[in-house]
């Protein structure tokens, strides 16, 4: 409940934590939250009191500091060559760049293209070369035609850059290209409005992927974040610096870097990126060790390790799906898998983390500091939703994603009408004075299933003193 008298701050935090609470957000949506606040932090550092720029510590940081972060880009791409995931490499390899010239910023001085050109070019190619990299699905191979459509991405980046370098008016024409009138310099609005254009276009394409490495790409989009809030930080304080020196010497602008370019804000930026992206590989080695690859579902190396910790009241059930066999004999193996997948679906949804593939069409579902009656509950209500579900066999040729939403809608449209019921039974135990252990517990729930297969399937049935209760 709020109450008036609350001070506005107070009023204010308990309105967006209830509203969060209530969001009852993914963990996968926690964390990108997560990362898109690390990333908003990094941009408003440069209201703190800033260290001196030619202390040892300053100059230590902005030395040093910068070569792991080299390291930590050049890691997210060779993970992601390891995972077969070319686009990967080259996004780490692109950002590596992107990070080492703006952390020197007048790298690119020789050859024409200056600290304010740079910010300018980067700020509105990146998310386009992004964005061009991720529209399509990912080839396997790094061969040669793979890497000339990989470096077609570039396309944005060189093209600014040769703008840039060879045709001034041309690049400012793009770079003050003015959509909306109201976002200028003067009205604190530092970025090129082309920029905003090419967000979008990165925006729809994240939008509209559907590939398996969907939240690396996410992550990618949200370091956009931390990117143009640096971008933006330096061209603010860039343009405070051109007000005061209309013309200014070479000299002068080296020593405008030395003073008051904002490496630690720069670098506080890429570390947020460096480290967001890491994680966002690190997610992706998880997933293949532990989540089944057909199902979606947490797999029997999860499981095992799940059991290993197990101890105090808790109960375990084995569900196997009826007459699958036959189902794969009339219909076919791709089918089958199908079939898998949408009972996959409805028992992660739920029995969210409780459930794992044991392997072939069999399910484990463990319900920690649960009874077996209470296990019982959740175990008969799973049982009825899949009953109630309908499942549609698909036309011959209708091919469709593993595991997308999107695709599973369109199932009902490309089916040939045949709708087939699916049901599982389930054995349930938990342990009693003679079978204590975790093995023996599984070995009881065995029986069970069993004891539900024999009394004619569908059906949950849990072990109780060597007598048995049953639900249909
Ligand atoms: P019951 O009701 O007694 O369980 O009958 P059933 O036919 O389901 O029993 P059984 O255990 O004999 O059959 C299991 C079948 O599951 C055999 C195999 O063809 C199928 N199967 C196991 N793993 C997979 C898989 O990954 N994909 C597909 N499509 N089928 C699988
Ligand atoms: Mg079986
Ligand atoms: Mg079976």
């Amino acid at each position: 409940m709020l109450a008036f008298e609350k001070k506005p701050a107070i009023l204010c935090y308990t309105l967006i934590t209830d509203n969060l609470a209530e969001m009852r957000l993914s963990k996968a949506n926690k964390t990108y939250l997560i990362y898109a606040g690390l990333g908003l932090i990094t941009i408003f550092l440069y209201a703190l009191p800033q260290p001196d720029p030619k202390g040892t510590f300053t100059q230590g940081l902005v030395n040093i500091f910068p070569y792991p972060l080299y390291m930590g880009f050049a890691l997210v791409g060779f993970l992601g060559l390891k995972l077969n995931q070319n686009r990967i490499l080259f996004s780490a390899l692109i950002y590596l760049c992107v990070c080492y010239l703006l952390i020197n910023p007048l790298t690119l001085n020789s050859i024409g293209i200056s600290l304010y050109g740079l910010y300018y070019m980067i700020g509105m190619s990146f998310p386009l070369t992004l964005a061009i990299m991720f529209s399509s699905r990912g080839a396997r191979p790094l061969d040669l035609p793979n890497i000339g459509k990989l470096s077609f991405s570039l396309f944005p980046m060189i093209l600014f850059g040769y703008f840039l370098a060879r045709d001034k008016p041309v690049f400012s024409k793009i770079a003050f290209l003015k959509i909306i009138p109201g976002l200028t310099p003067n009205n604190n609005f530092f970025l090129p409005q082309f920029a905003l254009f090419a967000l979008a276009a990165l925006g729809l394409v994240i939008y509209f992927q559907r590939d398996r490495i969907k939240p690396f790409i996410k992550v990618l989009g949200l370091s956009m974040i931390p990117l143009m809030g640096t971008i933006w930080v330096v061209l603010k304080l860039f343009h405070g610096f051109l007000k005061e020196h209309s013309k200014f010497k070479l000299a002068e602008l080296q020593e405008w870097v030395a003073t008051t370019f904002p490496s630690i804000q720069v670098i506080a930026a890429f570390t947020v990126i460096c480290g967001i992206l890491l994680h966002a590989v690190f997610q992706m080695y998880w997933h293949r060790v532990y989540v089944d690859e057909l199902t979606d579902v947490p797999n029997r190396r999860a499981l095992d390790e799940c059991l290993s910790g197990l101890s105090g009241e808790y109960a375990i059930a084995m569900m196997d799906i009826d007459h699958f066999k036959s189902f794969n004999d009339n219909y076919g193996h791709d089918e089958g898998d199908n079939v898998l997948r949408l009972v996959g679906s409805v028992l992660s949804n739920e029995l969210g983390d409780r459930i794992f593939r044991y392997g072939g069409e069999e399910f484990c579902a463990v319900f920690k500091g649960v009874s077996a009656e209470d296990a019982y509950m959740f175990a008969n209500k799973v049982r009825r939703k899949l009953e109630e579900r309908d499942f549609y066999i698909r036309k011959p040729n209708s091919k469709r994603e593993p595991t997308s939403a999107f695709d599973r809608r369109k199932t009902k449209k490309s089916s040939n009408g045949k709708k087939v019921q699916i049901t599982i039974s389930i054995g349930l135990a938990n342990p009693n004075k003679k079978s204590k252990t975790v093995e023996d517990v599984l070995k009881l729930a065995d029986q069970a299933l069993y004891q539900a297969k024999r009394k004619g399937r569908n059906r949950v049935v849990i072990w109780e003193n060597e007598s048995v209760k049953s639900a249909v």
